[in-house]
């Protein structure tokens, strides 16, 4: 379930995430973890979200949330 828009979507159309020390990764394999949804990554209210969970400033989350999904982009040679 996707944690900002609350749609119950299958696990491969999610991002899987969790926040460590502050700082929001793509999930590890331990510890707590939450999905965001596609459709929800262009969302602007997403990041309030995301500050939330992980209790940093919104601008941060974004920030992180962007580098995030850019490497995943990426990471296909
Ligand atoms: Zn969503």
């Amino acid at each position: 379930m996707c944690i900002h828009c609350r749609q119950r979507e299958p696990q491969e159309k999610l991002i899987r995430l969790q926040c460590i020390e502050k700082k929001i990764t793509r999930y590890q394999g331990v510890g707590r973890s939450f999905y965001i949804c596609n459709s929800c990554l262009d969302n602007k209210k997403l990041q309030k979200s995301l500050a939330r969970i992980c209790k940093i400033d919104p601008i941060s989350a974004l920030k992180m949330l962007k580098e995030i999904v850019d490497n995943g982009q990426s990471s296909n040679p």
